[in-house]
Formats: C-alpha cells, structure tokens, sequence
C-alpha cells in the first residue's frame, strides 16, 4: 500500500534473547545461566514504535518468513506502525544474544539473519511509496542501504535523521546529510576524537561533519548543536530500571517530533524527557 507517512525508519528487526548470569565465562568456560528470556527489538523496530506514539510511522526492513518474524510484524503493527514495507525474506529472522551479569554490564552478539536481506532498491521504492518527511535509520543495516537513504533524503529534500549505532566510518557526504546526527557519548567522540572531556565540545566539533547533531549522555541530560548555537537539556534524575533501548526512545521520538514541525531544540527536550521517564519504568518480557 503507498500511504504516506510523516516518520519512515529504515532499519532492523531482531528478537533479543537476554541471559542472565552471575558473571561472564572466561574464554573455553562453560556456566551455569540464572533464566533467560525474550523481548522483541532491533533498532529499527524499536525507533518505529516509539516515533508512532505520535506521528503517523512506517518500518522498512526485513524479518524472516518465520514465527519470530510473525511476532515482531504483529508487535509494529499492535503500536500502530504501518509494516507494508517490511518484507519477509529467506534467512531466519535477526536474533540478538545478550549476557548480561549481575553489575549489569553486557556482552551482544547480534546474528542479522533477514535483516542482511535489506537491498537499497527496496528502501528507495518505499521511500517513493511513502514520502515521509523525516527518515531515520542507524548502521545495523547493510551500509550500501545507509548511503542510499541519505542520498535520497538530499534529493527530495527531506529530512534524514542518523543514528550511527553500532558506530562505523562513512562517507563523508553520508555524515554531511545528518541533520542531526544522533549520538551518544561513545559515537560523539569517534566522529569528533579531536575533544576533551567538556561534553559540549564534541557536540560543536560534530558541526564539522554533520549539518547538526544531538548528543545524549544518559543521567547527565543531551546537548544539542545547530548553526553556531549549542544547547544543553537536562533531565530529571530518576531511579533508573533499565536503560536498555533508551537511545532508541530518544531517537524515535525526536523524529516524530521533527515531523510535526518542532524546531530541534524543542523535539530535543521532548524526547529526553519521555527518554528519561522510559528509563525509570520496569519494562515487560
Ligand atoms: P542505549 O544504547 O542504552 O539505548 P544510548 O547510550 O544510546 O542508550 P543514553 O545517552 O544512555 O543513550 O540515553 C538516551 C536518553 O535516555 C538520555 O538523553 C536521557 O534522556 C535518557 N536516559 C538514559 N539513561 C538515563 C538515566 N540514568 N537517568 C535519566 N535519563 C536517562
């Protein structure tokens, strides 16, 4: 169906296996685990389900002609993201296997599955098909597919938001579309390595690469770089549950946000604060 839609995500769909344990095993250790369990994620999907909470959303992506890949359609479709882009292809659908020991640090390894299966002739044709006028997407998906999303924002003049998570080199023309780059801490200063520690810093020093940039930093808030002006947000201190996913609550909903015509500083605000509030609630398995 070409229905057009305000936010279009380009990016991936996985099941996230979660294991608890202790500690982590050394190299050629076998442990007992504590439990395990699922929750349904990816970046993409999670970026679209928290964009359609307030602007009208569509996922482009890929999952498996699988039940995994049954049950992630039917979680974007329940949170009202339009999935008519999202094609089932051969390889079993993404899985994200994730350790994490009783501090709370973890260890990822993520198997792409479908999610390889993402060709860029089928992201430029439902970004024809939809016309949204923001598009966000981050680098789970195969880069040739990044370049040509960022290519066709700079063609049609829209907006073209990236999250370059896991972070990777670019082209440059690739970085110079972002408007904003949307960053944590960790990617800032692989973009902009040249900083010290004042975190406005490499929030300006991103201006370089990117047309502008939104740097989240966790407890301590987001700052936000646009023209010549950088600004800082901060947010509530709560008792933080779980973090896990917050970059994707933020991204997502600064999108939406964009879409409905907030200037970035105000989009900015909004999604740290539902960011924040995320963090601070207990998530469902
Ligand atoms: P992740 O990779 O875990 O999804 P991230 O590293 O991309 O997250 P963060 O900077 O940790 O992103 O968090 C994004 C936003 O979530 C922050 O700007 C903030 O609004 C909110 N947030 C995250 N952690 C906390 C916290 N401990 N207390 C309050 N807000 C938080």
């Amino acid at each position: 169906m070409n229905s057009p839609v305000d936010v279009a995500v380009v990016g991936t769909l996985n099941v996230d296996v979660i294991i608890q344990v202790e500690r982590m095993p050394e190299a050629g250790e076998t442990i007992m685990g504590r439990s395990v369990s699922q929750r349904l994620g990816g970046k993409g999907a999670n970026q679209a389900l928290a964009a359609a909470r307030h602007a009208p959303t569509a996922l482009i992506g890929t999952v498996g002609d699988d039940e995994d890949g049954g049950r992630l359609l039917a979680a974007q479709r329940a949170g009202g993201v339009d999935v008519s882009h999202v094609l089932r292809a051969r390889e079993a659908s993404g899985t994200a296997f994730i350790e994490v020991d009783d501090d709370g640090d973890n260890r990822i390894i993520v198997l792409a599955g479908a999610n390889r299966e993402l060709t860029a002739e089928h992201a430029l044709h439902a970004l024809d098909a939809t016309f949204p006028g923001v598009v966000l997407t981050q680098l789970e998906s195969p880069p040739e597919v990044t370049e040509a999303v960022a290519d066709w924002c700079s063609r049609h003049d829209r907006r073209f938001l990236l999250n370059p998570s896991p972070v990777a080199d670019l082209p440059a023309h690739v970085l110079a579309a972002a408007d904003p780059l949307v960053v944590n801490e960790h990617e800032a200063r692989f973009y902009a390595p040249d900083v010290d520690d004042d975190p406005v810093a490499p929030a300006r020093s991103l201006l370089r690469v990117a047309r502008s940039a939104v740097m989240t930093l966790g407890a301590h808030g987001v700052v936000v770089a646009e023209g010549s002006a950088v600004r800082r947000i901060d947010v509530e201190q709560v008792r933080a549950v779980d973090t896990t996913g917050a970059g994707d609550v933020f991204a997502g909903i600064l999108g939406a946000h964009l879409a409905s015509g907030h200037e970035l500083v105000a989009a900015a605000e909004l999604a740290a604060a539902a960011a924040t509030e995320f963090v601070a609630r207990p998530r469902q398995g």
